[in-house]
Parts: structure tokens; sequence; C-alpha cells
């Protein structure tokens, strides 16, 4: 249950100096210290993230899982990789938390450019789509927490939980879809499909998938 995971009260009480120290070690005064921009919700193993950590060194990032045992995995493996290769992997980390309740806690407004939801689990029935990481009022949460101008990416090989996720997205007011040549310009969009476990999987066993990348426009007038 949640009692088994310490929740922040709020953005500023997470202990990201813990979750990268080199970055804050060589930042100086606290005032130039970076935010984390990128949110892997549901990381699972981690892949997405180890592979965006040396595609964007430069930028923060942090996996959001529920399972205890994967998180602590997942914290070995980035602890290796910044063993193993000195001055890398030192901008991305990992937090056991459950992302349907937290988000707001561990994030200020505006403050992501990308969240990716990479295969969630599709919760068949029609009775637990409310558990689903993808939903209208989820949305208005991760509204919130992007910038204008930030996207959310989802994947998944299952084609009714695709189709639910981009009518989701396609009928909240704050989002619109990105153009295929956006998407096609995007190196984030080309590690969708492979760099997870979960996308290897589905690639080894032939499946199909279904994704959408769609940009947060504030546009339309947030209230
Ligand atoms: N994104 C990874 C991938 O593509 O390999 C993992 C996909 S796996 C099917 C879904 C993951 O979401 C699981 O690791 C599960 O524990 C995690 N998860 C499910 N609900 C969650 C929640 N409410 N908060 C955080 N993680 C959650």
């Amino acid at each position: 249950s949640d009692s088994h995971f310490p929740v922040p009260i709020s953005p500023n009480h997470v202990e990201y100096s813990h979750h990268y120290p080199q970055f804050f070690s060589s930042a100086g005064e606290v005032g130039s210290i970076k935010k984390v921009q990128f949110a892997d919700i549901g990381c699972g193993f981690g892949g997405l993230l180890i592979s965006l950590s040396t595609l964007f060194p430069e930028t923060l990032m942090i996996g959001m899982e529920l399972r205890d045992k994967v998180t602590e995995y997942v914290k070995e493996r980035i602890l290796a990789l910044r063993t193993t290769n000195p001055g890398q992997y030192q901008n991305v980390s990992v937090v056991r938390t459950n992302s349907m309740k937290y988000i707001p806690n561990y994030f200020e407004k505006g403050q992501l450019t990308k969240m990716f939801f990479l295969f969630p689990d599709p919760h068949f029935k029609e009775k637990n789509h409310r558990r689903r990481v993808i939903s209208p009022h989820l949305l208005d949460e991760y509204a919130y927490v992007l910038e204008v101008g930030g996207i959310i990416y989802t994947i998944t090989d299952v084609e009714e939980l695709g189709d639910w996720m981009k009518t989701c997205l396609e009928n909240h007011p704050m989002f619109e879809a990105l153009t295929e040549e956006e998407l096609h310009a995007d190196p984030a969009v080309k590690l969708l499909s492979t760099a997870t476990e979960e996308g290897q999987k589905v690639a080894r066993n032939g499946g199909q998938t279904f994704q959408a990348g769609q940009g947060c426009d504030f546009s339309g007038g947030v209230i």
C-alpha cells in the first residue's frame, strides 16, 4: 500500500540532490539548480530512461514506478552505469510512487517538457478503465505539470488501449496531436518502440504497436 513509501508533501520537499548528486554539487548557488524535465510514468525496468539519458545528457529525468523490487532494480542499474561510465547517467533517476495519485507532489506547474507512457497496463474491463494511467481527469494533472508546448508520448500493443489514449488526448482541450513532420523530427519518438523492455518483448513476438504524441496546447486557455 501507499504507506510503504514516502510521499513528499510538495515538489519542494523532494530531495532531488540525492537523485542527481553530481548535477547538484557542480551547480553552485541554489538558484542555478536544474529541475527535472522528463518523466517516464510506469518506467518498468528503465530501458527508456537509460537511452534518453545519453541522448539528452543535460536534461534531468525521472522514472516513476509502483513496484518496489522493480524500482530497486532500476536504482541499481543506474548506479552501476554511473560507476562503469564516469560522468555519464548522472541525469537519470527513479522513484517509487503511485503516479496516479502523486504527480503534483513531485512536479510544479509547467515544469515538465516530456511525459512518457510506454506500454501501460491495459485494464481491459470497463469497470477498470478508471485505473488507466491516461484518462480525462489525469490529463488535467498532466497538462498542469507540463510546460506550454510540452509533449505526452504514448505507445501500446493493445489496439483498444491505443484508441482509448488517442481519444482521451484528442478530446482534451489542452492537447493537440503532433504532425507527422514533428513526430519524424523528434529523436525521442524513435525510442518509443525499441528502448523499453516491454517494447522489445512486443518486437520479439512480432506484435503491432499503436502510438500517439500530443503537444500540450495551452493556447486553448487554462482555468
Ligand atoms: N514502460 C515500461 C516498458 O515499456 O517496459 C513498463 C511497462 S509495464 C507493462 C507497466 C508498468 O507500469 C509496470 O512496471 C507497473 O508496475 C507500472 N505501474 C502501473 N501502475 C502504476 C502507477 N499507478 N504508478 C507508477 N507505476 C505504475
